[in-house]
């Protein structure tokens, strides 16, 4: 189901739970709104008003994949880039590693499996995106 975007910051500061197999209708909703969104590459749940760990982001065919609890475990090639987010009305300045060792979850027949995958690039800053509002930082 498609939800409306959370600007509350009291809402975005707040690290999220754990992710569980019964968050599956939750991440379901992040896919759904952030299809429906023209410019947007990835999106959190509690940037929809659900404090549980879990994103996606869409590929360069538009292809959602979703991350419950995603983890970067180390990250090579640090570098301020400036960068937008759905839930912020100005562009930051942060610090995003060209490579990254990711540890996350993957549901699978309704339940979750411990991944770890290394990404890179325009990927790679998706998800350290979407893990920092996992972990409730804003920018
Ligand atoms: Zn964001």
């Amino acid at each position: 189901m498609i939800k409306e975007l959370v600007k509350d910051e009291a809402v975005l500061s707040k690290r999220c739970a754990i992710a569980t197999a019964e968050d599956a209708a939750i991440a379901q909703d992040v896919v759904d709104t952030l299809a429906s969104l023209e410019d947007a590459a990835c999106l959190a749940a509690n940037q929809i008003g659900q404090a549980v760990a879990v994103g996606a982001y869409l590929d360069d065919e538009r292809k959602a994949h979703v991350l419950y609890n995603p983890k970067v475990i180390f990250g090579l090639g640090a570098a301020r880039v400036e960068e937008g987010c759905l839930t912020r009305d100005e562009p930051s300045k942060v610090t995003r590693y060209a490579k990254i060792k990711l540890s996350f979850d993957e549901l699978v027949d309704g339940e979750l499996v411990r991944r770890k995958r290394d990404f890179v690039g325009w990927e790679a800053q998706m998800i350290q995106h979407i893990a920092d509002h996992c972990a409730g930082k804003l920018v």
